[in-house]
């Protein structure tokens, strides 16, 4: 079957500036060998980029990390993205930035901030992010965001180990003045794939967070939107990881590797193109890393023959590999999937540890 024609833009540009963060969060999405400073793209580079993808015709910018206040040319970066026309949303860890800088990222024209939070209580957000003080500097830099007047969204990644504490997550966010919340379940790649015992709910748990989450969206509807995004171990379908691989966000590394997906890094057999030699548009179209998944040309059964495959687009590459040792493998979060039982194995296994468990922080290992 010939390759399928790309869409004709992504939805959405990631921008990693950075692998460097103050936090050390057992769950984080980097990759577990981080790039060095001396590797990451200028702010004139990620000037060049942006251009390319306001001229590809992308619309949202997602300012990523590590953490990108560790980038001391942020506001220049910034500048850059509001210059070629994009709606830029700093995602944040908040711990570093002052009320100066924000002033300067406003000043610089930036949209919008996402800024993390590991709990609702103190103690346990310092201990899950590796950090002690982090859950105060965090409130104290929404508390400038708000009055900065710019959007603020909370986002909240749950496990087993601050899911208890969800009603009181939804309460942090109406506190800090958030108009959306993002609680986001761990997806096991990376790092969180080594912590896996540490964090998997137990299925009591995620269904009483869909539960709470449910009763939230109808009671605050108008004041708060929720976004939740499910975790897989229970399913017994898997999502449409990314939107599809290659069809609705393009991410790029802080040495300026663009990947179809944040963690497809680790992918062994891929050459993923580098901005710095490849124009945008291009990678988009034409690269063999963004064709090679995209559509449904490339699915084994039982994906090729189901209705749902340009639905879930067979799932996450990324997990199929992790689990299975094949990207190309249907992901194992399927039931119909052959590996559908490492799932449950691996909940079985979780369900034995104990409900504090020691974490394996991210280390700062640079490539
Ligand atoms: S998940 Fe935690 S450690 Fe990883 S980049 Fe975000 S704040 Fe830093
Ligand atoms: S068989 Fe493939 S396409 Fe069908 S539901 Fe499972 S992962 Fe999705």
């Amino acid at each position: 079957m010939p390759p399928e024609p790309p869409p004709p833009a992504p939805l959405g540009l990631l921008a990693e500036l950075t692998h460097r963060c103050p936090l050390r969060c057992p769950y984080c999405s980097n990759p577990l060998s981080l790039a060095r400073a001396s590797s990451e793209l200028s702010a004139d580079e990620w000037g060049r980029v942006f251009e390319e993808a306001a001229a590809l015709g992308v619309l949202q910018l997602h300012l990523s990390g590590g953490e990108p206040a560790a980038r001391r040319d942020l506001a220049a970066i910034v500048a850059h993205a509001a210059r070629a026309g994009l709606y830029s949303n700093l995602i944040t860890s908040g711990v570093t930035l002052d009320a100066a800088r924000l002033e300067s990222l406003v000043r610089a024209g930036l949209d919008h901030v996402q800024l993390s939070v590991q709990d609702a209580e103190a103690d346990s957000a310092d201990r899950i992010g590796g950090l002690a003080g982090a859950h105060a500097r965090k409130l104290e830099f929404a508390a400038l965001v708000t009055a900065s007047g710019l959007p603020l969204t909370l986002n909240a990644v749950v496990h087993r180990q601050n899911l208890e504490r969800l009603p009181a997550l939804i309460d942090l966010a109406l506190r800090l003045g958030a108009g959306r919340l993002e609680v986001a379940h761990v997806q096991y790649h990376g790092w969180a794939l080594r912590n896996r015992d540490a964090l998997l709910p137990s299925r009591a748990q995620l269904d009483a967070a869909t539960a709470t989450v449910a009763a939230a969206r109808e009671s605050l509807r108008g004041r708060l939107v929720i976004d939740y995004v499910t975790p897989d171990y229970h399913a017994r379908r898997p999502k449409a990881c990314m939107g599809g691989w290659g069809r609705a966000v393009l991410v790029v590394t802080p040495a300026g590797r663009a990947l179809p997906c944040h963690a497809a890094e680790g992918l062994p057999g891929f050459d993923f193109p580098d901005v710095r030699a490849m124009p945008l548009r291009r990678i988009w179209t034409e690269s063999a890393a963004f064709r090679r998944f995209r559509g449904t040309g490339w699915m084994p059964e039982p994906c090729r023959g189901c209705d749902r495959r340009e639905r879930d687009w067979g799932g996450c590459r990324c997990q199929a590999h992790a689990l299975t040792g094949d990207a190309a493998a249907t992901d194992p979060a399927c039931a119909l999937s052959p590996h559908h039982a490492l799932l449950d194995l691996a909940v079985r296994e979780a369900m034995a540890a104990p409900d504090d468990a020691a974490f394996r922080y991210r280390e700062m290992r640079a490539r």
